[in-house]
């Protein structure tokens, strides 16, 4: 089912091959092969070819380059940290809320984050796709619930699948009545620009269904001309972009970055959607960020751009509850204390007439104000 694109041949995948490129130390080379072990590599010629070598900070390699520490696990860290498998009815599909179902179709992707949340599922070494069996299973379940509306396909990234297989499978969603958006999550768009192509546009749009697209994009230089180009095909062809990053410390954890990452994507018709806080995904905590961190820098982001830039602020709770916005409050009852509970009853104290509201350089005013 799964076609793997021959222009991807040229992906570096073992650790002697970054090496030899630059991209890692030899003296990192016997670690770096403990890690490969354990979680997939893959380095595209497009994100290779972005990564400062000079830079032993260098945003891009932070995201991709293996490391050490990432054989380091942290309390609390789980191999399946947002709680898919509690939520899986049937092999493929999670459904978590009651509109809407994440349909896995593969686990493979053009290249592995160091921070992924799904890294225990993805990578060569695990299944490569559904089988047809599990395929129509899945396909069956999502007919059969009739209160599904959107059907969000991810995985692994759903463009690693052949043009002519996607469109497949999108034709037999929008087969399906009730479902009526089909949400595509990919990373490829930046990692390997290539594959956005007239072929792939095509598969994308569909008779009896809208399509969305969910780019995956953590730091602006990620956005490079092809990147913007690919992600033009899309637009150009009437089929609406939204964003997703993740909050990562060394990445995107200053409020410049921030800032022009969601210029930069609001530049290429991409709406901001979505900032994940990071996932406690096994060996990622050198890549997350405190949740106080994220909301100063979501505050600091509110000071500098317009709304069109302003994404959520999302955590993911751990165990399956679902997505929460864990963004800053710029509204409190007037004689709150910002998280005091009565103890008694567990309701906020607060005036029930007046409120302080934040602005967006940080002063506080009463709404309505003082007569
Ligand atoms: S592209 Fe997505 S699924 Fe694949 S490794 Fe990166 S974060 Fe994980």
């Amino acid at each position: 089912m799964n076609r793997i694109d021959p222009k991807l041949a040229a992906t570096l995948r073992q650790p002697a091959d970054l090496v030899e490129r630059g991209l890692a130390k030899v003296a990192d080379l016997a670690d770096l092969e403990r890690v490969a072990a354990r979680y997939a590599i893959a380095v595209t010629p497009d994100i290779a070819g972005l990564i400062d070598t000079e830079n032993p900070d260098d945003p891009i390699a932070r995201q991709f380059i293996p490391n050490a520490l990432e054989l380091v696990n942290e309390p609390g860290e789980r191999a399946d940290p947002i709680g898919d498998d509690a939520h899986s009815p049937v092999a493929g599909i999670v459904h978590r809320y009651p509109d809407r179902v994440l349909f896995k179709l593969v686990h493979v992707c053009a290249v592995y984050c160091r921070f992924c949340f799904r890294r225990e599922m993805v990578g060569p070494g695990k299944a490569t796709a559904l089988s047809d069996t599990a395929y129509r299973d899945a396909l069956d379940y999502i007919r059969r619930h009739t209160e599904i509306w959107e059907v969000i396909l991810t995985g692994g990234d759903p463009l690693m699948l052949s043009p002519r297989r996607l469109a497949e499978i999108m034709v037999d969603l929008a087969a399906i009545d009730h479902i009526k958006i089909i949400r595509i999550h990919t990373r490829v768009p930046v990692a390997a620009p290539s594959r956005i192509n007239g072929e792939m546009v095509g598969a994308l749009r569909v008779a009896g269904a809208t399509s969305w697209v969910a780019v995956h994009a953590n730091h602006p230089r990620e956005l490079t001309a092809a990147a913007r180009a690919a992600c033009a095909q899309l637009t150009d062809a009437g089929i609406p972009l939204v964003s997703q990053s993740v909050l990562l410390r060394g990445v995107n954890d200053h409020a410049s970055a921030l800032e022009d990452l969601m210029r930069a994507f609001v530049e290429c018709r991409i709406k901001p959607y979505y900032l994940h806080h990071g996932d406690l995904a096994p060996g990622t905590a050198h890549l997350r960020t405190t949740l106080e961190r994220g909301q100063e820098l979501m505050r600091a982001l509110r000071g500098r751009v317009s709304g069109l830039c302003q994404p959520d602020y999302v955590l993911d709770i751990p165990g399956g509850a679902g997505k929460s916005p864990v963004g800053p409050g710029y509204l409190l009852p007037q004689n709150s204390v910002a998280g005091q509970r009565d103890a008694q009853d567990g309701r906020e104290a607060q005036d029930e007439t007046r409120y302080r509201v934040t602005d967006y350089c940080g002063e506080v005013h009463l709404y309505p104000p003082e007569p």
